[in-house]
């Protein structure tokens, strides 16, 4: 399997290219196809760092953008400030073609006063705190990612947090994607999964 038969846009197409990439790695080769789908399905998957998965969730949301509509639809969450600022990077360096804008929602990231980028990136506090004083809009988002899960819990209140961001994203919209990636599945992660993202489709590596 290529890149070329996922249905990626030809400016998505050059941005996985311009990396360097030439095929699809197995966890994107099994995710792509079901991130992808329409309607949109919600998605647990097991892979360790490594693997390719960030790739994989960067480019669900890259691809559900609509960017002649700006505002935030879609939002990636992971559990410390370094791993959001990685992720940023592969969003704008697959996004490199495209016209999707990004920001950040970390804590000491200066913000102007509201957040009408398509993508953020960020952590669970900041990512409620923003939500919950409007800087970011929950209306439009149409895709909501959780990455590294198990680091997330062994975090007090993260969870609480993510499933916060979650609830309000609910009251607007019924239908967005939630997508969640762990490297481990202690019962903990599974309890939460199963809140967070329910019937989704599970892929393990
Ligand atoms: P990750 O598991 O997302 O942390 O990615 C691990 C590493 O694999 C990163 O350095 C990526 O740039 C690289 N990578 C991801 N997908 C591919 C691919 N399809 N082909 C080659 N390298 C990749």
């Amino acid at each position: 399997k290529t890149f070329d038969e996922l249905g990626l846009s030809p400016d998505l197409l050059k941005g996985i290219y311009g990396m360097g990439f030439s095929k699809p790695s197995k966890i994107q080769e099994r995710a792509l196809p079901l991130l992808l789908a329409n309607p949109p399905q919600n998605m647990i998957g097991q892979s360790q760092s490594g693997t390719g998965k960030t790739a994989a969730f960067v480019l669900t949301m890259l691809s559900r953008v609509d960017v002649s509509l700006n505002a935030v639809q879609a939002i990636c969450i992971t559990p410390t400030r370094e791993l959001a600022r990685q992720i940023m990077t592969v969003v704008n360096a697959m996004g490199k073609f495209t016209q999707v804008t990004t920001e950040y929602a970390i804590r000491d990231h200066n913000i102007g006063s509201k957040i009408t980028q398509h993508i953020v990136v960020g952590t669970p506090g900041t990512m409620s705190d923003f939500i919950r004083r409007r800087i970011i809009d929950p209306t439009k988002v149409k895709v909501f990612v959780l990455d590294e899960a198990d680091n997330m819990l062994d975090q007090n209140g993260l969870g609480d947090h993510t499933l916060r961001v979650k609830n309000e994203i609910m009251k607007h919209n019924k239908n967005f994607q939630i997508v969640l990636f762990s490297a481990t599945f202690p019962d903990t992660v599974r309890t939460f999964a199963s809140k967070f993202a329910p019937r989704a489709n599970e892929i393990r590596l």
